[in-house]
């Protein structure tokens, strides 16, 4: 048994402390807030294995750069904050080079498999299988130029096992009612499944955990070094704590720390917004749906159905501007008619993404005891439980299930 501290209480630390807890260790949690005070609070609850296509792609780079031009659109680059962003664009663009794209499809497969077969351990040791549906997840397109041109990205994610039906034309409306004429055509991937709520989800794992004795202490951690009896953690308020492994899941936030390690990663806050309507809004929602052309997607939640996308690029610290929900908000409106949308609680969270849009998961340079598990951009929740595995193999000294030398902190170094 050895202690270990997360530090993080978002969807990946406390996937984390789950997996380890459950090969025995001691585990106890840093959260500087409160549990899922990041985007793992509010995100669109999408358990999203079929998204194996990594965004760093030379057609999501003309996609954003015709989305530049609408300034409530779904992608926006703040110049005031270009001095913070402008490298992580520059490596976005180089990442998106076919010889990358293709290694990045490889790898996110890869985790995607390992995310599914330990997606259901994980909900059933810690009892919320209740809170995982199948919806399955409609993707719509406006014209036929984009659903033929997205075909092609179909059949590269059926090469990864993932299944799909096509709707063009009038099969997409006699298949699903409520649609605008304005859209032309779908895909259904019928394996797509959804949490139920996603902070309610982050809260049920740590009610579990708090039950099976994992402690958490509220405070920020602000320092990591090594010790003679294992390495410290410093706290902003509390006394030091010291472990024989630390994993760092500080989500945006994580690079701070991981820089004073050694590791200069290149990680931002890609930050989205949403707004959540009551269920009467939509209550036959059963599916999530995708509208990939205007960057939003529609979730149906437990209690809520939740609208929201866009990719902002900004500082981390810099206000939200909640036009951008409201606009996301007008246009579903405009293409589910059906869609009462009067009342709704506006949200926006941080992505925190690299970018190739894999994530950092494996040792730090400057101490192998200090682990990383940050950086899963749009697909944290759905590659949480991938994670915790590859972590807990980290901590074992076992043989990784996969090649992590691609999540490594130490690609930064050599490569875009
Ligand atoms: C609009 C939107 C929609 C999304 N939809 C989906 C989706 O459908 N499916 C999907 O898979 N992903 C989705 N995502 C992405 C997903 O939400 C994130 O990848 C994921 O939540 C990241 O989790 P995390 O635990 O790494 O980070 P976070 O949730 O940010 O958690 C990090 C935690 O660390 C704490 N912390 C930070 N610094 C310190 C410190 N120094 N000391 C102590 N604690 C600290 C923070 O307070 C926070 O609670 C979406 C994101 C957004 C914004």
């Amino acid at each position: 048994m050895k202690r270990i501290i997360v530090i993080g209480g978002g969807i990946i630390g406390l996937s984390v402390a789950e997996k380890l807890l459950s090969e025995g260790h001691d585990v106890s949690i840093i959260e500087q807030k409160r549990i899922a005070a990041g985007a793992s609070y509010g995100n669109a609850a999408g358990l999203a294995f079929s998204e194996v296509m990594p965004m760093a792609s030379m057609d999501m780079i003309k996609q954003s750069i015709r989305w530049l031009s609408d300034p409530t659109g779904p992608f926006a680059v703040i110049p005031q904050d270009l001095p913070h962003t402008a490298g992580w664009l520059l490596r976005f663009a180089l990442a998106a080079r076919k010889s990358v794209f293709d290694h990045s499809l490889k790898v996110q497969s890869q985790l995607m498999q390992i995310g599914k077969a330990t997606l259901d351990p994980m909900l059933k040791r810690s009892g919320l299988c209740s809170m995982v549906k199948t919806t399955g997840a409609l993707y719509l397109y406006d014209t036929p130029c984009q659903y033929d041109a997205a075909l092609a990205g179909w059949r590269l994610r059926e090469q990864q096992g993932i299944e799909w039906t096509p709707y063009p034309g009038q099969d997409l409306m006699n298949f699903q009612a409520g649609i605008s004429k304005k859209i032309y055509g779908g895909v259904f991937a019928p394996h797509y499944q959804a949490v139920t709520d996603p902070n309610e989800f982050c809260q049920g794992i740590h009610a579990y955990l708090t039950q099976r004795g994992v402690h958490t202490i509220y405070d920020k951690a602000i320092a990591i070094h090594p010790g003679d009896d294992g390495t410290k953690v410093v706290l902003k308020n509390t006394p030091t704590q010291t472990a024989h492994k630390v994993v760092l899941a500080a989500g945006p936030w994580s690079g701070q720390l991981s820089g004073s390690l050694g590791d200069k990663i290149p990680l931002i806050g890609e930050r989205g917004y949403n707004t959540t309507l009551p269920k009467a809004a939509m209550p036959e929602l059963d599916k999530t749906f995708f509208f990939g052309p205007h960057g939003f997607v529609i979730s149906p939640l437990e209690n809520g159905v939740r609208v929201g996308g866009a990719s902002e690029i900004a500082r981390i610290d810099r206000e939200p501007n909640y036009q951008r929900s409201r606009a996301m908000l007008l246009k579903a409106r405009e293409l589910v008619p059906g869609l009462q949308s009067t009342e709704g609680e506006q949200w926006m969270g941080i992505r925190p993404t690299t970018p190739d849009t894999l994530p950092v998961i494996g040792a730090s340079s400057g101490n192998p005891q200090v682990i990383y598990a940050f950086g899963h951009g749009h697909l944290g929740l759905t590659q949480a439980t991938a994670t915790a595995k590859l972590v807990q193999e980290l901590v074992d000294g076992v043989a990784n299930t996969m090649d992590i030398s691609a999540l490594q902190a130490q690609r930064f170094r050599y490569s875009y």
